[in-house]
């Protein structure tokens, strides 16, 4: 399985750009462990270092300080999952044709990917990995016959489907740009004559960048000669960007499709409580994803708010385990009940979000030994049953527990005296209602649908 949420960040216009851009992915390190890159442009060619594993590994001083010259700069980390991690995969990917050196970064999921190969293919493309960043660069290459290399980017962002945020070193310019839908964030920022692209603002805020708005959906803004351009390239739908971001993915630090993350996760929170109060001594998330609800849900309720469940942040994500015997011991390494706190205790347990149901099981049912005398789960937001094609680790259908059985079934499985979903109208409130989101994972109102073939490319990775 592919899965494309990742994290990117541009420098324009800065003597250390590929110093700025590392602590750019630095910031954005929780949108993707598996691989991280940089391009800069050294006035004459592009330079690269791409590797697996963390930013902090990645990269060290020779590449900062020495090889990865230039004032401009490419950043990407890629997220990991169970498909196969390659250093072939890690981007940006950098391609040469003509006088035109390009490199890409890509933050999403295209749905039409094997039906552009198969067309590409035809008229004699030859291909080397199975990325949808290289089908892109060859939609570019096709088309910069005698136009500028940004119209060549607005012609290829015009034959695929589904969502991305793409950044695109070619030479001196950098473009950014985003689906028309706008699935996936993008933000620009400035610190002095630096202009800064970045998934989300807190990698501005580490470089003192201000942030200035957001790249709009279908808008394209080109970094070029010391300035910058934008214009809308592909007409505006009605904007859908995922409301994951909010829930779960982003830093609760980050403003995303202009909305404060900390903010909207306490207000889920409260809205939780106003749902679904119950009588308890305390309430507690686990951390460090379920915190802000759980901070939003306790100043509603007036319950006690305790760190009863403590983190352990020196182990990777338990999503990555390919078995899930291995989940459950990653999911017991990382998250450890305070045992005095528990016992006799009647206990709400603030959680984000249940994806495979992992992570509550375990838990609860440690709880429970420990002497728990009431266990009521709230989670800050609705059942999550239907799969996400634009970037979200929410594979197939048979791995969803909400998917396959019922709240009630779920309760009764892990053994819960109560559990309570927040409702999807609760979430639109918490959010703010007018913004337009998807929230195909809860109601399977998918804005757009994968074509003929989707998922089969994948599976050659
Ligand atoms: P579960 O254990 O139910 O499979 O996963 C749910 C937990 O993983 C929640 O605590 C949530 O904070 C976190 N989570 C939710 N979505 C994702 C995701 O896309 N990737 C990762 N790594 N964790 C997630
Ligand atoms: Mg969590």
């Amino acid at each position: 399985m592919k899965k494309e949420n990742c994290g990117l960040v541009a420098i324009y216009g800065h003597p250390e750009a590929a110093r700025l851009a590392y602590f750019g992915l630095y910031a954005l390190q929780h949108r993707g462990q598996e691989s991280a890159g940089i391009v800069t442009w050294d006035g004459e060619k592009l330079r690269e270092q791409r590797g697996m594993g963390l930013v902090a590994d990645v990269f060290s001083e020779r590449h900062l300080g020495h090889e990865l010259k230039g004032s401009n700069a490419i950043g990407h980390i890629r997220y990991s999952t169970t498909g196969a991690s390659l250093l072939r995969n890690a981007q940006p990917f950098m391609v040469h044709f003509r006088d035109q050196h390009l490199a890409i970064g890509h933050n999403g999921n295209l749905l039409n990917t094997l039906e552009l190969r198969r067309e590409l293919e035809n008229e004699g493309s030859l291909f080397q990995t199975s990325m949808d960043s290289e089908i892109f660069m060859h939609l570019v290459a096709k088309n910069c016959n005698g136009v500028s290399i940004e119209e060549a980017v607005a012609v290829a962002c015009s034959r695929i489907h589904g969502a991305y945020a793409l950044l695109i070193q070619a030479n001196e310019k950098i473009i950014g740009v985003r689906d028309p839908w706008g699935f996936r964030p993008l933000v620009i920022g400035r610190v002095g004559a630096t202009t800064v692209l970045a998934s989300e603002t807190c990698a501005l805020d580490l470089l003192d960048a201000e942030y200035i708005r957001e790249v709009e959906p279908g808008e394209m803004v080109v970094l070029e000669q010391g300035k910058m351009t934008a214009r809308q390239v592909l007409p505006k739908r009605k904007q859908r960007s995922c409301i994951f971001e909010l829930i779960y993915f982003a830093r609760p630090d980050s403003v995303v499709f202009g909305e404060n993350v900390y903010d909207r996760r306490k207000a889920m929170g409260a809205m939780l409580a106003e749902e679904s109060m119950v009588d308890a001594d305390f309430c507690m998330p686990f951390p460090d994803s379920g915190m802000y609800a759980a901070v939003g849900f306790a100043q509603k309720s007036g319950l006690p708010y305790e760190n009863a469940m403590i983190r352990n942040h020196y182990v990777g994500r338990t999503f990555i385990q390919p078995s899930q015997g291995m989940r459950d011991f990653g999911v017991k390494v990382k998250l450890n009940p305070v045992k005095a706190m528990i016992k006799g205790k009647k206990i709400v347990i603030i959680e984000d979000s249940i994806v495979r149901g992992t992570t509550i099981r375990t838990r609860m049912k440690k709880l429970r030994e420990l002497g728990a005398k009431e266990l009521h789960l709230r989670v800050s937001c609705p059942p999550i049953r239907y799969p996400c094609y634009y970037g979200i680790d929410f594979s197939s259908k048979g791995e969803l527990i909400a998917a396959n059985y019922s709240v009630q079934d779920i309760a009764r499985f892990i053994g819960l005296d109560s559990l309570h979903y927040l409702s999807l109208n609760g979430l639109m409130q918490a959010v703010g209602a007018d913004y337009g989101y998807c929230r195909a994972c809860f109601d399977g109102h998918y804005p757009e649908l994968p074509k003929a073939g989707y998922g089969k490319l994948c599976l050659e990775t």
